[in-house]
This record gives structure tokens, sequence and C-alpha cells, in this order.
């Protein structure tokens, strides 16, 4: 049991702190960490902190000690929580999810690996081999996801750049028999861009570095990134993941998935197609625009399997229809074919990342599921999304993601207060109301309609005309004058939003992000590729212009969607909650930064968290199963109890022991204020 630690290594559940205030809770997480204790429960939530080294507590024998336990007989760990969860989907059929959270380099995307091998490894004890295989993909399509999806920033080597919520379907017998993935998000800006310091996704170094030659010889690469536009801008072209190795772990992770050989091929070229595109460039003869050097163009049609002149083609004209319903060919500025050929880059990626997780998902989907066959399919949901991010320079994509950290918090706190509420209700036991900070208001603020923020966004980018942001800013100053969280940017100041502040950064380059415009001349000519595989990615290509004259939803509508319905989905599950801190901006395995700590305790709203918890009874059990745990400690009910109820059989325990002011009777469970009681029951019963 967690206390059996010992005192040295601080209070291993945030509840049993003497007094709850920040500074002794900072005391507390300090201290845990320096003795290398990064795991610390509130109750059921695991509060962790980064090691920045390898630790020595994930291995078979540390599963088996909490497989199938409760949770505090064990010291705090992501098994701990993850056995809770397998518990509950097992035990009482209910869909649960584990919700990660913490900021970039909190040490979310390693934790959700943790748990998803906890998971493997407890299941299937049969070694069924259909479900040996889900498992190997499942597990497998963190490499894949990560390849693509993950890039070095200036805060992590290995950053995830969007948002993944993985499901895990069971069987009746507990064991995995498919999953799907969700994504969110994906920061494709990065594919064209990078800030100093920083990488481009880690596919693009994995194939020069980690291709053959004989592959990057027919896609037309050279090996150095240091060629490409696309990879060389934020100069950090090393870094201390070995691209080699990574590019055959993925590649043999493609394979075990089942990915054919055409469609890694394809894959592939498309990342190709895009170091191409980024190199390319334009000049005005005075007249029109070319494209410099037509090798590239050939290059790209082969790569695409499009025809050369199709391509030149949409690089350097648009058709659009006039008013009159004509369809004229428009030759672009030298700046507009820039802006297309980047937006064509960055759709490409996307797309290419929306299908591989499509064609992840059609392998691992559950098929042929009969419920009166096989029994209720239950799910654990996994979600690792990016944490609040406050950069020198904030735009559009760290609003989005603010965004949805504010909604997570929302959630967060919604749950945990109505999920105690609820269940002291049902129990017949009186609820003492807690004062916290309700987000919503900062929500309603980003998403309500007509009024927020997204709204006025999407408004500006609907109105035919030159709005620019600053005009854009100017109607949200109006707007949102009156509202007590809304402070005014100018456009290109840097500033700072964080987590429960409320104020918004507004950054330049918001509309054009907002409306996310792609030549449709671009999505035809993949459309028209005679490679099925980049055919299939393109199909809203076969429309022409003049089919597509409704406005497609803006990036900013489309991620408030994808979040609601995520959140949706979240709130009707029992969440388990896994919050990540940083301990430091150095990635130092030594150095506790105070300050910085705290300033993640206090967004991450743990003290009122502790506060819920403590308000309240830390633990809880059913009587027939605290009795068969603890009955041994008691002359009254060993072996057996003669008693009317169980209940009865309990309050005799708990009289006999002393911590009868520590307990209250629940119509069907026992409700313990403190873990310390539980800790003396533990200690008796060890001892006998
Ligand atoms: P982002 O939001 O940028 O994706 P993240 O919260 O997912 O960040 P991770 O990638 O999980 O952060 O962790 C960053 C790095 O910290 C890892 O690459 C690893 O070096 C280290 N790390 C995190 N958790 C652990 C752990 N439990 N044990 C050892 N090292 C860890
Ligand atoms: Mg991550």
């Amino acid at each position: 049991m967690a206390e059996l630690e010992g005192l040295e290594f601080g209070k291993s559940d945030f509840v049993l702190l003497d007094e709850v205030t920040m500074e002794q809770f900072m005391e507390n997480l300090k201290l845990r960490f320096e003795k290398g204790r990064i795991y610390t429960f509130i109750g059921e939530v695991v509060v962790s902190v980064n090691p920045y080294r390898e630790m020595d507590i994930y291995g078979k024998e540390t599963i088996d000690a909490y497989r199938g336990r409760e949770l505090y007989e064990n010291p705090p760990h992501l098994y701990a929580v993850s056995d809770a969860a397998y518990k509950a989907m097992k035990r009482r059929a209910k869909d649960t999810c584990i919700v990660i959270s913490g900021e970039s380099g909190a040490g979310k995307t390693e934790a959700s690996k943790y748990i998803m091998q906890y998971i493997a490894a407890i299941t299937n004890p049969t070694q069924r081999a259909e479900v040996e295989s889900v498992k190997n993909v499942l597990l497998k399509s963190n490499c894949v996801l990560e390849a693509f999806g993950n890039a070095k920033t200036n805060r992590n080597d290995n950053s995830s750049r969007f948002g993944k919520y993985m499901d895990i379907n069971f069987n009746f017998n507990g064991d995995p028999t498919g999953g799907h993935i969700n994504n969110y998000l994906l920061e494709k800006s990065r594919v064209v861009h990078q800030q100093d310091g920083e990488r481009n996704f880690h596919s693009f170094y994995q194939l020069l570095r980690g291709g053959s030659n004989e592959m990057l010889e027919s896609f037309h690469l050279q090996s150095d990134p240091a060629v490409y536009t696309y990879t060389r801008e934020g100069a950090a072209i090393t870094t201390t993941n070995n691209d080699r190795t990574s590019h055959k772990a993925v590649m043999s992770a493609l394979n075990v998935i089942g990915f054919s050989e055409e469609e890694i091929n394809s894959i592939y070229q498309i990342l190709a197609t895009i170091l191409l595109l980024g190199n390319m460039q334009f000049e005005c003869d005075g007249e029109s625009v070319q494209i410099v050097g037509l090798e590239a163009v050939n290059h790209i049609s082969e790569l695409t399997a499009t025809d050369p002149e199709s391509v030149s083609k949409s690089l350097l004209y648009r058709t659009v229809a006039t008013g009159g319903g004509e369809v004229i060919e428009k030759g672009h500025s030298e700046q507009d074919a820039c802006f297309g050929r980047d937006a064509f880059a960055k759709a490409l990626y996307e797309r290419l990342f929306g299908w591989i997780v499509s064609r992840i998902n059609t392998v691992i989907e559950v098929k042929d599921y009969n419920p009166m066959l096989h029994g209720k399919n239950t799910v654990i949901g996994v979600l690792d999304i990016y944490g609040f991010e406050i950069f020198d320079n904030n735009s559009f994509e760290q609003f989005c993601i603010n965004y949805c950290n504010e909604k997570l918090q929302q959630l967060f706190i919604e749950l945990i207060l109505r999920q105690e509420q609820g269940e002291y209700q049902r129990e017949g036991i009186t609820w003492q109301h807690i004062d916290y900070f309700n987000n919503q208001i900062i929500v309603d603020l980003v998403e309500q309609p007509h009024k927020g923020i997204i709204s006025i966004l999407d408004e500006a980018c609907l109105t035919v005309g030159n709005v620019t942001d600053t005009v854009c800013l100017d109607s949200m100053d109006t707007k949102l004058a009156q509202h007590p969280h809304y402070t005014s940017r100018k456009v290109r100041q840097t500033d700072r939003k964080y987590g429960g502040e409320g104020d918004v950064t507004f950054m330049e380059g918001f509309l054009d992000k907002n409306k996310d415009m792609l030549f449709q001349d671009f999505k035809r000519l993949m459309y028209n590729s005679a490679n099925p595989v980049l055919k299939e990615m393109w199909p809203d290509g076969h429309l022409s212009i003049t089919e597509v004259t409704k406005r497609p939803l803006t990036a900013a509508t489309l991620f408030k969607n994808s979040i609601v319905a995520l959140v949706d989905k979240l709130a009707c599950k029992e969440p388990y909650y896994v919050r990540c801190i940083k301990p430091n901006e150095m990635k130092s395995p030594v150095l506790f930064d105070d300050a910085r700590c705290q300033h993640q305790v206090a967004y991450l709203g743990l003290m009122e968290n502790v506060m819920v918890r403590r308000a309240g009874f830390a633990y809880r059990q059913p009587y027939s199963r605290f009795l068969q745990r603890y009955k041994m400690t008691c002359e009254y009910t060993w072996p057996q109890h003669l008693m009317a109820s169980d209940r009865e059989a309990v309050e005799t325990i708990v009289t006999q022991h002393g911590f009868q002011d520590d307990v209250a009777y629940g119509h069907t469970k026992l409700f313990v204020r403190t873990p310390r009681s539980l800790f003396t029951l533990e200690q008796e019963r060890a001892a006998l």
C-alpha cells in the first residue's frame, strides 16, 4: 500500500497533506520528485512529473504488482489508474477514458504509451492469435503516428503536433478486439515553416536519412535535409533521434499494420513531392509568372502520376468563375504562386496524415461484432492532446490548442464534481458545496454562436473584400469590449494566454489560417492522379469550379466541431485522469523549477482537485468488498460474521479500530475520509 513507502518520500496522496496550501502541495511534489517518486495521487487522479531519465518502474514485475489490485494497495503509478479504468470496464461494463493533460514536454505521450503497454500486458492471458495481432497493431500505430505527427520543437524533441484520442474496444472477456483513432488539428503550417531551433515533422528527415539510395534516387531526392527549404528553415537539422533507425522502425510498423507496398511507396512519394515543391521558385518576366527550372515540374508529375502541363498550370493559374457564370483562367502573381505552392504542400501533408489514420482505422476497426453473441462491447479511450501553449509568437494554432484545453479543463471540473456529487446523492450522504473557478465563461467567449471569437473570425473570413487581421480585431474589440475576460491585443504584439486567465492572444495571420484556402485547381490535379492512393485522398477534387460555390467551413469552426464531439464522447465515459507536469525547461532530471511547477499546478486546477477530494471522502468501497478484504482484522467478523448485514459487520470493524469519526455509511458503500484509516487496516492485515 502507498503509505508503506514511508514518509521520507513525501505523501503519496495530496489528500494526506496536513493543510491544503500551495506551499505544502509544492513541498510534497518537489520532495517526491527529488526522491524519484514521479507519481502522486489526488484520490484517483495521478499527478506525474516528467523524470527526464529512464526509470526502472515499468517492467513486468511492476505490471504484475498492479494487475487487478485496488488503487490504494500500491504506490501511485500510471498502472494504478490504468488498472482502475480496466477494472471498471471489465467488472462493471463501463466505458471509461483516461485523459492525459499537461503542457508540451510534460510527458503525456510517454504516459499514453505506458498505459497502452500495461493494458496490452494484462490482457489476453491465453495469447489468442487474433487478439495478439490487434494489440500489436494498436501498439505499432504509435510509431507511425509519431513519425508523421511529431516534430522537434524548442520545448520537446518529440513533440506531438496533433491531438490523439484512441478508443480501445474490448470483448466480454476483457480482451482488446480493435480500436479507433481520432486525430485533431495537425499543425500543418510546420510543413512549410519552422521557428528557429525547430524541425519539420520527423517523417521528412527519416526519409532523407533512412531511405535507401534507390528510393531517394527514384524520388529525385538528395539525402541532405539542408538541400530543402522545408527541412532546413528551423536550422535544427540534427537531433538526438536517430532518423535512420526510426525510418526502419516505421517501415516495419507500416508493414505490420498491413499497408501494401504500393501504399507505402505512395506515402513516401508524397513526402518527396512536398520537399520538391518547397524548393520550387517563381519568377516574373514582366508579363507573366513562370516556374524557375522545369525539371522539378517533371519530377513532381512523375511522383504524383499526373501530367506535367497540369502540374505547372495549377501552380501558375487558378480557375475562377466570373459573375456571369463564365469560367476563366487567371494567372497568379508571384506572391499568389508562392502562397498556392505552400498551401498545396500543407494540404498534401494534412491529407496524407488523415489518410494514414483512417487506413489504420480500417485495420483496427471492430468488424462483425454481434452484441447478442459476444456481449457488450466496451471501450477504454486514451486522450493525449496538446496542453496549453505560450510561445513568443502565438498564432492561430495556439488559440485553438488553448481553447481545447479550456474545454477539457471545464469537463474535468464538471465531471469530478458531478461524479462526487452524484455518488453522494445516490448513497445518501450530505454534499458540501465547493467553490471553484468555472471556466465555462471562457469557453463561451470562444465558441458562442454569433457572439464568440470564432464567430467573429468566421464572419470576417466570409466578408467579401479586403478584411484584414486589424479590421477583424477592431470588430472583436467592439463586440467583446464588455467581456470580463477579453483583453484586446495589437495584431503584432506578442502576448500570452494561459490557463484560467482567459485573455486571448491575437496575432497576424489569423484570418488566412482560419480561411485555410486551397485553390480548387490543386484538388482537381490530385483527383486526376493515376495513383489510386493519391486520388483517394482528394475526393473533393472532382468538383468543377462552378460547383464549389458553397463556402467550406473555416478551420476554427471545423476544429470547434471536432472538440465539441470529443467532449461529448468523453462526457459519457467514466473518466480517469493523468495530470503531467514538466519540472523544468532544460530537460534536466534533477532540476525542479519551483515557479514553473507551481504555475502548472495552478492552471491544472490541482489544488481545487485536492479540496474537492478532501471535502468529501477519499475512499469508498462497497460493504461486501470491504468486508472481504478486512474481515480477518476483527474477531467478530472472522472467519464469518453473524450480523444481520454486511454493513453492520463493517461498522463493527470500523468501531473496533477506532476510526468511526473518519467514515460515513452510505446505502451500499463505506466512505472513508482519509486513507490513513485504511492504511491501519492494511498494516494489520499484512501483519497477520
Ligand atoms: P507534447 O505536448 O509536446 O507532445 P508530451 O507531453 O507528449 O509533449 P512527451 O513527448 O511524452 O511529452 O515527453 C517528452 C520527453 O520527456 C520524452 O521524449 C522523454 O524524453 C521524457 N519523458 C517523459 N515521460 C517520461 C518517463 N515517464 N520516463 C522517462 N522519460 C520521460
Ligand atoms: Mg506528445
